[in-house]
């Protein structure tokens, strides 16, 4: 894999501050593909002066200039859809058709959304004698994880640019390689320098200098809780904008009017892909206690199919597969009965965990409560509806969900009392342009759409 040994500040490739470096590996094979630097709280203040040297001519550029440039974006990543999947392979370990169908494809629609709202939103509101002008927040640090590394990149940086911020983005340490052919492209798209800067890192030296530089007005972060509530109390601290897409533990609900082989194979597939990494991903299936038996036999035979080394890559690193072991292990100690799976690693070399479905789990479990972040799915027992919605609602998660009935006015009386984000009815499809963010603990503010967009602007009210 080609690999940049620089950072990207100021529209080029410029050396970094210190020798260090950090070691990519294919976390199917364990092997290293390539180097990037190890960024310093020096590039870090290199790369938000370039941001801010840059903010005041992007934000007043024209938004139908900005929605071009987001538009010649969306183009060159459409072109590198191969490159891009194939680095995601080699730095992530998805299977290649996944990384082709969702994580190089997926990021061209949400920049090509950015394009169209760039051009149509509107920055301008009239209200009684005031005129309201949306303006851009500043400048943007984003930090992103690596579980769908390009999503993650483009979720925040076409916005930000869409609104007329600049940013400073710092990657996952796991999956830099992806970015550096973001920063690529943002280059080729003909982006003014130092509107979008590329520091590669670790969280705890980059991330967090980049978290607590005070040239950064707004930190958008993605991942865990523990950083995300660590960030929040430093932009809190320092009278920052900040948004924060934390995890969740949501909650796939059938109904016993619900077609409940589609529901099981849905939630099944939901859960298994990318190796369960997904901040939304329906980790726990509730179904009724009369036809449980039936959803955990339809649980198992569907599972069977998720082969490791073939359907299903390896988790991203050596740590999140003792970390998801570690938890099917807490399962079984805890009385959950394994019907598929289990902690031994299904291969002998890569970072793989066995697709594994947990029966009788009770919602007090661990498994029941934390994010596992593997594939490991939880059925859960419900003796009615509302026994059913206070299990959905009952953990301190409020990312996602999907609610399974005979018909969809049904699912949706029943989604209008859950405590969460957003849900799926009757197996609804992902929507690019819907809000996407947490209730309670799975965060604070919303992605995608002018929702997303909304985020990097400030309110300024004329009167007259
Ligand atoms: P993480 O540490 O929160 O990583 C997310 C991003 O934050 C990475 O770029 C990371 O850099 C950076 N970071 C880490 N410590 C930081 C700090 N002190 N200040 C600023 N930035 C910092 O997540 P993880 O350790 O990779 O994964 C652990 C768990 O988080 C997973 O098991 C899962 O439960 C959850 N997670 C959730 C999502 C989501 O989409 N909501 C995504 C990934 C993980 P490094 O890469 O160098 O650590
Ligand atoms: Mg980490």
């Amino acid at each position: 894999m080609k690999a940049h040994d620089g950072m990207y500040i100021g529209g080029q490739w410029q050396p970094a501050a210190a020798p260090d470096t950090i070691a990519v590996v294919n976390p199917a094979d364990e092997q290293v593909i390539g180097h990037v630097p190890a960024g310093t709280a020096e590039d870090v203040d290199a790369a938000v002066h370039a941001a801010r040297a840059a903010f005041p001519a992007w934000a007043a550029t024209p938004p139908a200039e900005r929605a071009q440039r987001l538009a010649a974006l969306r183009d060159e990543l459409g072109r590198r859809t191969e490159e891009i999947a194939e680095t995601v392979t080699a730095e992530l370990g998805a299977p290649p058709a996944l990384a082709l169908a969702v994580h190089a494809s997926l990021p061209v629609k949400v920049a090509g959304s950015y394009a169209e709202l760039a051009g149509s939103y509107s920055f301008e509101e009239k209200l009684g004698n005031s005129t309201v002008l949306m303006e851009p927040v500043g400048v943007v640090g984003a930090i992103t994880p690596w579980n769908y590394p390009l999503h993650q990149i483009v979720a925040k940086v076409a916005p930000a640019l869409a609104a007329g911020c600049t940013v400073v983005l710092k990657p996952a340490e796991d999956t830099p390689l992806t970015a550096q052919l973001f920063a690529e492209a943002v280059h080729a798209a003909g982006v003014p320098a130092g509107v979008f800067n590329l520091v590669t890192g670790l969280g705890t030296v980059a991330g967090q200098a980049l978290a607590e530089h005070e040239g950064v007005d707004l930190v958008s972060f993605t991942g865990s809780t523990a950083v995300g509530r660590q960030i929040g109390a430093t932009a809190g601290g320092a009278i920052k904008r900040v948004a924060l897409e934390l995890g969740g533990k949501s909650a796939s609900v059938i109904l016993p009017s619900a077609d409940l082989a589609k529901a099981v194979n849905a939630g099944v597939a939901n859960v298994m892909s990318n190796s369960g990494q997904t901040c939304s991903a329906w980790t726990r299936m509730l179904v009724h206690r009369d036809r449980y038996d039936e959803a955990v036999a339809l649980a198992a035979a569907a599972v069977a199919k998720y082969v490791p080394g073939d359907r299903v890559g390896p988790l991203v690193n050596a740590k999140q597969r003792e970390r998801v072991r570690g938890y099917i292990a807490k399962g079984v100690a805890e009385g959950a009965r394994l019907v598929a799976g289990g902690p031994e690693a299904p291969l002998e070399t890569g970072y793989y965990v066995s697709p594994t479905v947990f029966a009788d789990v009770t919602p007090g479990m661990t498994i029941a409560q934390e994010e596992i972040f593997g594939p490991v799915l939880s059925i859960l027992r419900y003796e009615d509806e509302d026994d059913a919605l206070a299990i959905a609602n009952g953990t301190v998660y409020g990312l996602a969900g999907a609610v399974w009935a005979g018909d969809d006015a049904e699912a949706v009386a029943f989604a209008r009392r859950m405590d969460t984000g957003q849900v799926d009815i009757n197996g609804g499809r992902f929507n690019p342009l819907a809000p996407f963010g947490g209730y309670k603990q799975s965060g604070v503010g919303r992605e995608l759409g002018p929702h997303g967009l909304a985020e990097y602007l400030q309110t300024k009210s004329l009167q007259f």
